[in-house]
Formats: structure tokens, sequence, C-alpha cells
């Protein structure tokens, strides 16, 4: 046994930033099938807020974070992947990340490649590998090809300028939007095609000016409540709407008829953590993301760093839109 102690980030009660505050606390060996990793950098993702405000409900108290990557300190019986020393990332559940040390489940922990630094690999495993779902595997019925019309909310976010370098890689024509002209900007250089800014313009129009007419073939929208209806309506007749998150809140139950009514489109709500059910399947993804990012086709942009002790200004920042990028805290 060879415990070790590690400062977390928990809450008592779900509510603002504020509810977040450091413990010190053991941390133990890891058991079959588990690793236990010193964290380098910890991703900070918005399904942290919806966890923290308990728009995710989960039991209490609760430590946060998914994401992660650092060195393998410790590995239990059965893990076959992994060794002590290794340097690794991951995306992964149950949350716990915002911390120095912990022991997970190492099926979504993979080796970091030595050309990828700790911060990159902590910003780019939930967030990258949600891209490689988004844009590999959740396909209009005839599949996406070359020269398609997509438009991706939120586009200079964390996720979003992964997904507008790699739409680029894939020789697709995105439509990004975004919050501000300076955030618009960030996305054209990263990729997209247009911009549109959604505070002030009207989305499903500039989307059929831009596409004569026709509407794009898939609308990615993380952004939930706020661009639903733009969404529908930015659609090409059998286009796929893919929701995957809610940052302005959570879209409002509707009416299949209404798919119908918008030229019978399909709706999709996904989520990563079906995506990476098998250590094969995440190894899999996430050989294809670090090919990519490996290649330069994608850069990890860390826009923002935090220590760790200063959690609630990170989260203050992503929840009032001032963040480009992915943010890290650093333990
Ligand atoms: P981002 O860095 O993209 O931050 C969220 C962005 O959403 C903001 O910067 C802001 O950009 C935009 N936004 C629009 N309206 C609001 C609002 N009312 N309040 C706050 N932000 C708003 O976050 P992530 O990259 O971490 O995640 C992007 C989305 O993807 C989130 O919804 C997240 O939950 C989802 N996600 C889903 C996954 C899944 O598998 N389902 C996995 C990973 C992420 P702007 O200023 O340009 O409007």
């Amino acid at each position: 046994m060879s415990t070790t102690h590690s400062r977390a980030v928990v809450i008592e009660q779900t509510g603002g930033p504020e509810q977040m505050h450091l413990i010190e606390a053991p941390v133990g060996d890891p058991g079959p099938g588990e690793v236990r990793i010193r964290h380098h950098a910890i991703g900070l993702n918005y399904i942290d807020v919806y966890q923290r405000s308990g728009l995710y409900p989960l039991p209490l108290p609760l430590r946060l974070g998914m994401e992660g990557a650092g060195v393998i300190e410790a590995v239990g019986a059965g893990v076959e992947h992994l060794q002590v020393g290794d340097r690794a990332a991951y995306a992964s559940q149950p949350p716990g990340s915002y911390c120095d040390a912990r022991v997970l489940p190492a099926m979504n922990v993979c080796r970091l490649p030595e050309d990828i630094g700790f911060e990159q690999g902590a910003a780019m495993m939930l967030k990258g590998l949600t891209a490689q779902y988004l844009l590999r595997h959740c396909k209009p019925v005839e599949g996406l090809q070359a020269g398609d019309w997509v438009l991706f909310h939120a586009a200079a976010g964390g996720v979003g300028l992964i997904v507008c370098q790699w739409a680029r890689a894939l020789g697709l024509r995105l439509i990004a939007t975004a919050g501000t002209d300076e955030k618009c900007a960030l996305a054209l250089a990263n990729g997209a095609v247009h911009a549109i800014n959604y505070r002030h313009e009207n989305v499903a129009e500039r989307v059929r000016a831009l596409t004569a007419g026709s509407g794009v073939k898939v609308v990615y929208d993380g952004v939930g409540k706020d661009t639903w209806e733009g969404s529908l309506d930015s659609l090409a007749p059998f286009g796929l709407l893919v929701s995957f998150g809610n940052a302005s809140g959570p879209v409002p139950a509707f009416a299949p008829a209404l798919l119908a009514a918008k030229g019978s489109v399909y709706v999709t709500r996904q989520t990563l953590f079906h995506h990476i059910t098998s250590r094969a399947r995440t190894q899999a993804m996430a050989d294809e993301l670090f090919a990519v990012v490996g290649s330069g086709a994608v850069q990890i942009h860390v826009e923002q760093r935090y220590p760790l002790a200063q959690v609630q200004q990170a989260h203050q920042a992503l929840e009032a839109r001032q963040t480009v990028g992915a943010t890290v805290l650093l333990p």
C-alpha cells in the first residue's frame, strides 16, 4: 500500500462556482482494472458546470472534473496497456479529475504520444474525442462528403476550435457561429468558411443565403435552448441536427411532427460516454485524434490557464463566455 495525499475540488451542494472548494484527501492504491495518475494538467469542460449547477444531477458530495493528463504512478491488476511512468491522458467517468492525483478506471486512459504536451493532452481528450464522434460517427443517412455544408455553434470554444480544424481537414464547408466578432474571426482562422455572430444576426437566414437556399446537411448544436429553432431552420431536407449540449439551457420539449414541418429532418442527442464504452473503442478513437493532432491538421488551443486553487474563477470565466479554445487547471 502506498497511500499518497492530494488536493481535490469538491461540492457539498449544487449551485454557483462558490460551491467548489479544495479538500485534502488520501489517495490509495489502484484496484483491479484501475490506475493511479498524478496530474500535470486538468481539462475544464462545460459538463463540469452542468454537474456543479445540478443540471446533470449526481450524488453529493461530488468531486468534479472529467479530463486530465499526467504520469501513471501505480497500475492495478489486469491493466495491460499502461505502465508506471507512462505519460497518459483521459476523458473518463466518474468525475474527479480536479485534483493532484487520483485513482480511476484504466479503460479510458490512453498513453499520450511523446510529441503531445500535458496541457494539450488534458485539453484534447473529452473535447477531441467529442469532435471525433461528431464528425466521424454522427452522419446523415447518406454520409458526409468533402464539400458538404455543416453548421457548428459556439465554434470558438473548446470543442469548437477542434471541430473547425478537423472539418477543414475533411474538406467540409463549416459555417461557424459565435458570440463576438473576435470569436468569429478565430473560427475563420481555424477553418470555418463563414462565421455568423449569433448575438446580432439571424442564423437560419444567413445559412440559407450562404448555401444558395439549400441549408446544411448537419447542424452540431452544443448551445441548446437559444439556438434550437435556428438550428432546425438551417437544415436541408432530411438533414441531421446533432444536439450535444446546453450551454444556454436545455432544449424545450417538442412534438415529432415538428421534424416533418422542418423538412423531414432527423434529430439525435448524443453523449461521448456512449461512444467510449470499451478499451478498444476508446483507443481507436484516441488514435485517430492523436493522428490529426500529430499531423498538425488540428492544433489544441489552450488559451486559459488557472492554478487548481482558482477553479472558481475558471468556472466564472467559462460561464461568462469569456473564454476561447480550451482552459486547463494546473495542480
Ligand atoms: P465552450 O468552450 O464551447 O464554452 C461554451 C460556449 O458556449 C461559450 O464560450 C459561448 O460561446 C457559448 N454559449 C452560448 N450561449 C451561452 C450561454 N448562455 N452561457 C454560456 N455559454 C454560452 O465549452 P466546451 O467546449 O467545454 O463544450 C461545448 C459544448 O459541448 C457544451 O455544451 C458541452 O456541454 C458540450 N459537450 C458535449 C459532449 C457530449 O458528448 N454530449 C462532450 C463535450 C462537450 P459564444 O460566446 O461564442 O456564444
